[in-house]
């Protein structure tokens, strides 16, 4: 299942040679590690070289020593950056984003009793679209044209 609820995942984008793409890195990945992804985007050139963008997400220490694993096997990585949007007509204000959201970027207004969404404050750690029900939270990448 992609990502883990309790953690905080982050978008990264991978390449790798020809060589390295006939490796199991990412079974290796969730077995030797403490992680959980989810392949956004994959794409093998002619040339078989390979780029792929994934959603990696588990304990911050397993997070570290899977990067490294993978720089290991030759693979340069880049953060992709992310940012968190509301469809303001999706969300129905069941409230089961709140708890999860630590800098309380989603927060209970008390007059209208709405959840409401600060993006200022949001930083974009997608727990939050891990857990609403109606998928109102969203996950936008910014993958520079890749
Ligand atoms: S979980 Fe989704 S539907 Fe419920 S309040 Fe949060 S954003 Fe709205
Ligand atoms: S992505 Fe933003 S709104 Fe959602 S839980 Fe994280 S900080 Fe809160």
């Amino acid at each position: 299942m992609p990502g883990s609820k309790k953690y905080p995942s982050k978008i990264i984008s991978l390449h790798f040679s020809k060589n390295v793409s006939r490796k199991p890195m990412m079974c290796t990945l969730a077995r030797k590690f403490d992680l959980t992804f989810n392949i956004l985007k994959a794409r093998i050139t002619p040339k078989e070289e390979g780029h792929m963008i994934i959603e990696l997400s588990g304990p911050e220490e397993d997070f570290q020593k899977g990067l490294s694993y993978l720089m290991e096997q030759g693979i340069t990585i880049q953060e992709v950056s992310q940012n968190i949007t509301r469809d303001e007509d999706s969300c129905m204000h069941c409230g089961v984003c709140l708890s999860l959201c630590l800098p309380q970027a989603l927060y209970l207004e008390k007059e209208s009793r709405l959840i409401k969404f600060d993006s200022n404050k949001c930083t974009a750690c997608g727990r939050c679209t891990r857990v609403c029900p109606v998928n109102a939270m969203q996950v936008q990448i910014d993958t520079n044209g890749e």
